[in-house]
């Protein structure tokens, strides 16, 4: 074929050719312009609707396809059947973020970093949607909105406040853990390729013999941890704020696809009822000492989108969305997401968001659901549009019931936070600071804290800083110790709270 007959015509959007796509027609060369010219409206009015609302956390973000692909065989665990042989591949979405920032915010924030991944199975999308830390900073989701507003902005200065964060964090003690991990270097990722991803939450697996047990997910990079210095980050932030989207793309691109280890550590019911510490708690990791981590897969990228805003702006996921096999836990937070992701989705992209392209499940998807927005798969066509009906041959299959899950009381009773284990903020944030990091880490989180925190300001703010600082000793007295020197703040009256540490 020739060149001529390739050539595309220049149309309107509902495919009309036309020439000028310069001058708007006017009357006379330099006269007022004609209401009749739709096509300068067309293109003024779509230009005005290109933004649809940012989301609320997780703006900023990269994306990109790949593969996982099963190494060991868990089917004594799970039925889920992108597990059920080795060497089996399943089509991933990966997303990756920062969570505070707006969408044009730099990605070398100190901040943790979301790693929500979709995988298109064969029974159905199944969503993980975690961060690279294993744990987060609150167990219950009614503070959810008040923890972000203060990662947000100050509501009269319009500015990022290191008190209203501190504030929130010195009154909540269950966010220590977290705290410290976000204040680590680990806060400040050299590039979404160099961090380990979690699930986070506990979730259930279930095999084919309906038995169930509780696990975590893990993602260890391959590529290597590597994170930037707070001094490095702010660098970084105002020479190429997208340096993590940049580096992701141009991997991708020259064929360094970065690969993940999937590994899951697994509890079962009777663990759970006999643990120590709640295993539904977020704020919580489970000890790789108890329960070691197991080999499942490789995950790997290695296809950037082609167009960004149809991919990775548009791409919803959904702790709900899970797959015949997998099952969700008592998990606070997880429960309360299961409301909210779906939530957020409907507002931002529309009430049939499951059918834009990078959300859509490639196999089939029957159901009685209809019309709305933006309806554009048919809508089911001429087929009946209600169940039960005598006409289409869709049936429920009772081999996707899920078995009953123990639970372990009938009272409804939210006000008891005080059982076994329940309350205890600080023994696995000293491990973290006494037995996981290194000398060097020691130092660049006492110092990455103490940076922090001489932001804290106004007339509550020694009241804030006590309140840490006795957090921070209850962990480890050498913590607490070093950060209260770096802030130059007398320590005597912390003597008595920093006795109060754990064993
Ligand atoms: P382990 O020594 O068995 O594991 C420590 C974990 O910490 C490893 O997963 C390691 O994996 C990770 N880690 C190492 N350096 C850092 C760092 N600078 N920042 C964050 N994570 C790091 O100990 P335990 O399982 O008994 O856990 C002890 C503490 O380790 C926990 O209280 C928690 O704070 C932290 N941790 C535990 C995890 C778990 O799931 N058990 C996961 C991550 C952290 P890697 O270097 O590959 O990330």
């Amino acid at each position: 074929m020739s060149n001529e007959t390739n050539k595309q015509k220049l149309t309107t959007a509902s495919g009309r050719p036309y020439f000028e796509n310069e001058n708007t027609m006017s009357v006379g060369p330099r006269g007022p312009l004609l209401l009749q010219d739709y096509i300068l409206h067309e293109k003024m009015a779509h230009f005005n609707r290109e933004r649809i609302p940012e989301r609320v956390v997780h703006a900023k973000g990269s994306g990109a396809f790949g593969t996982f692909t099963v190494t060991d065989d868990i089917t004594q665990y799970t039925k889920a059947k992108l597990f059920n042989q080795v060497g089996k591949q399943t089509r991933v979405f990966l997303r990756f973020s920062t969570v505070g920032g707006e969408k044009g915010s730099a990605d070398t924030e100190r901040d943790p970093r979301g790693f929500a991944l979709k995988f298109y199975t064969e029974d159905g999308n199944w969503d993980l949607v975690g961060n690279n830390t294993p744990i987060f900073f609150i167990k219950d989701p009614k503070k959810f909105g008040d923890f972000i507003h203060t990662q947000k902005r100050d509501p009269r200065t319009n500015c990022k406040s290191a008190t209203m964060m501190w504030d929130f964090w010195a009154l909540n003690p269950e966010s220590l853990h977290q705290v410290l991990l976000l204040m680590s270097d680990r806060g400040t990722p050299y590039s979404y390729r160099h961090l380990n991803g979690y699930g986070s939450h506990t979730f259930s697996l279930i095999n084919q013999k309906n038995e169930r047990v509780y696990v975590k997910f893990h993602f260890k990079t391959q590529q290597g941890i590597k994170n930037f210095t707070d001094a490095e980050a702010g660098e970084v932030r105002g020479k190429d704020p997208d340096h993590a989207q940049r580096d992701l793309v141009e991997a991708i691109d020259r064929g360094d696809f970065p690969r993940w280890a999937m590994k899951i550590q697994v509890m079962t019911e009777e663990q759970a009822r006999t643990s120590p510490f709640n295993p539904f708690d977020v704020t919580k990791v489970w000890p790789h000492g108890d329960y070691p981590l197991v080999d499942v897969g490789i995950l790997e990228l290695n296809e950037v989108p082609s167009n960004y805003f149809a991919d990775v702006e548009q791409a919803a996921f959904a702790p709900a969305h899970l797959v015949d096999g997998i099952g969700f836990s008592p998990d606070k937070m997880l429960q309360g997401r299961l409301l909210s992701y779906p939530d957020a989705h409907r507002y931002r992209l529309g009430a049939n968001y499951e059918q834009i392209p990078v959300n859509r499940c490639p196999f089939a998807v029957n159901n009685y659901q209809r019309d709305g927005q933006m309806r554009i798969d048919g809508n089911g066509g001429s087929a009946p549009n209600y169940w039960p009906n005598s006409f289409d041959n869709i049936t429920a299959d009772e081999s996707y019931k899920e078995p009953a899950q123990t639970l372990e009381s009938t009272l409804a009773d939210w006000y008891d936070r005080n059982g076994p284990g329940e309350n205890d903020h600080y023994t696995q944030p000293g491990q973290f600071y006494s037995k996981v990091l290194s000398d060097v880490d020691r130092v660049h989180l006492v110092q990455n804290i103490v940076n922090s925190m001489k932001g804290i300001d106004g007339p509550r703010k020694q009241d804030i800083v006590n309140r840490q600082l006795c957090h921070f000793f209850r962990a480890n007295i050498q913590l607490g110790l070093a950060v209260a020197q770096g802030l130059g703040t007398d320590i005597s009256s912390f003597m008595p709270m920093a006795n109060q540490q754990p064993a």
